[in-house]
């Protein structure tokens, strides 16, 4: 290996040494990429109190250490700040590899393609190396403006090349390549979940997503703003059924890709009435001109996963919703007073 290459060997447990956690399995040591983000730091909380060792691997670039302040005490758990663009050496068995901004306000400040690609491609080169489990967080926009309606993982994509958010759903879709790739030639254990729009607590208050700017403008007391005619359809899934999808794919022994989405459809003018419903009847929304290439509709066609994870999610919209509100508020808050301060 390259000498510049950064080395992080922690004695015990990991492949070597594994401890017992609880009764019948050993305790695992867990790479999550992008832990800091939203999904990221759920699912390390996850890990976490299940038992495992977790080391996050984040450049902060949407990230907050915040999201995982509350793990560093936790003997069983490490925070790197590391690019997945540069090569890194650990010990692993199982790799989740998020890392990856996700929001379309970020496509143009950031080289998004080589994130994907490279990123991809040292996680994948480092799961060969020590023989771990690797799991891709990919993304419904490998369908692009989708042509069949709700989305089976057989649909191929209607994507537009050299688009906008091409660096996005292209970048993803050499990620699955690249996977299968050192699935089928270097015999890597792969897992592929294509995520549908998530909501919960810590996402960005502003990185664009519908969901938080919802929220975040109906407790700021702002209109919400629909863009285009908010007639186009996304399906919206807390994320602790993500959390849980995600699991259940790396630990069974299907490759995928595996749809993980919560199948009930809204447009846009609809969540604003869910919004305005569940967080304050006085909310307003207001119009603003569309993205370019926005996908007309998504929804997704989850029986794969519930044929062979056993998965399916559980929260609605109505009840995912609230649980997001308090986090917000709290956020916003602090920013209020930061700025007057
Ligand atoms: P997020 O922006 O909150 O988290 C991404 C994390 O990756 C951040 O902590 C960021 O700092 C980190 N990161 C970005 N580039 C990096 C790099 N080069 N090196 C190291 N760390 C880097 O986004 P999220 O919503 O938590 O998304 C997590 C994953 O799930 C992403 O791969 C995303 O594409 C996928 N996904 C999310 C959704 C969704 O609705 N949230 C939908 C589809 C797919
Ligand atoms: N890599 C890494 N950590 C490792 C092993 C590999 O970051 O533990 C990187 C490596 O630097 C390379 C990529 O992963 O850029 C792909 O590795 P692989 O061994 O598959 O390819 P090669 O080194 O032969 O190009
Ligand atoms: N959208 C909206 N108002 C906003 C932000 C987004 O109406 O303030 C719309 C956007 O045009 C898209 C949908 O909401 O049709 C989902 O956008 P998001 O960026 O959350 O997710 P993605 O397009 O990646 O599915």
């Amino acid at each position: 290996s390259p000498p510049s290459m950064k080395t992080f060997n922690s004695g015990g447990g990991g492949r070597t040494g594994r401890v017992p956690v609880g009764i019948g399995r050993k305790r695992l040591r867990i790479v999550v990429t992008g832990g800091a983000g939203f999904v990221g730091s759920h699912l390390v909380d996850k890990l976490i109190g299940r038992g495992d060792e977790v080391i996050v691997i984040d450049n902060f670039f949407t990230g907050r250490k915040e999201n995982l302040v509350h793990l560093f005490s936790n003997p069983r758990f490490e925070l790197i700040r590391h690019d997945v663009v540069e090569p890194i050496l650990l010990e692993v068995d199982h790799i989740y590899h998020l890392a990856c901004p996700a929001s379309p306000v970020h496509y143009k400040y950031n080289p998004f393609y080589k994130t994907n690609v490279m990123g991809t491609l040292n996680m994948l080169g480092l799961a060969k190396r020590v023989g771990a489990r690797f799991l891709l967080t990919s993304t419904s926009e490998v369908y692009g403006d989708p042509l069949e309606h709700p989305q089976k993982e057989t649909y191929w994509g209607n994507v537009n090349p050299i688009g906008e958010r091409s660096c996005y759903d292209e970048g993803k879709r050499t990620a699955e390549t690249l996977a299968m790739d050192y699935h089928r030639g270097a015999g890597v254990e792969v897992r592929i979940a294509r995520i549908f729009n998530t909501y919960g607590p810590r996402m960005c208050l502003d990185d664009g997503r519908v969901v938080s700017n919802f929220v975040a403008q109906t407790i700021r007391k702002h209109p919400m703003t629909v863009y285009g005619d908010g007639k186009q359809t996304r399906s919206f899934q807390y994320v602790s059924d993500l959390v849980e999808g995600l699991v259940a794919l790396m630990e069974n022994d299907h490759v995928g890709p595996f749809n993980l989405g919560n199948p009930g459809e809204f447009t846009m003018l609809e969540l604003a009435e869910v919004v305005k419903e569940v967080i304050d009847p006085s909310a307003t929304i207001e119009f603003k001109p569309n993205t370019a290439d926005d996908p007309h509709k998504r929804k997704p066609d989850i029986s794969k996963a519930k044929e062979l994870l056993n998965w399916e999610p559980k929260i609605s919209l109505r009840e995912g919703l609230p649980r997001m509100v308090s986090d917000f508020r709290n956020r916003i808050l602090n920013e209020d007073e930061a700025s007057t301060a």
